[in-house]
C-alpha cells in the first residue's frame, strides 16, 4: 500500500516556534526550518528525515518523496 506525496501540505507543517526569541532563537509564530508530521507530531529539518512512529501511515509517504527527490 503506497500513498503519493503529491499534496504535502496536508501531510506535514511548519513547525513554528511557540517561545520567545530568548528560548529557542526564534520570535514566537515564526518558522524554525523543522516540519513536522500531522499524524504522529514527529518532526526533524525535512520530511524524508522525520522518526515516524512505528504505526504512522505516513511513515511510506515519506520514503517516496525521499526516492523521488534524492
Ligand atoms: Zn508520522
Amino acid at each position: 500500500m503506497t500513498r503519493s506525496f503529491a499534496d504535502p501540505e496536508t501531510l506535514f507543517e511548519l513547525v513554528r516556534s511557540q517561545t520567545p526569541v530568548d528560548v529557542d532563537g526564534f520570535k514566537i509564530g515564526e518558522p524554525t526550518g523543522q516540519i513536522r508530521c500531522n499524524e504522529c507530531g514527529r518532526s526533524a529539518a525535512a520530511p524524508a528525515y522525520i522518526p515516524h512512529l512505528p504505526d504512522c501511515p505516513q511513515r511510506d509517504v515519506t520514503s517516496n518523496y525521499y526516492d523521488e527527490t534524492h
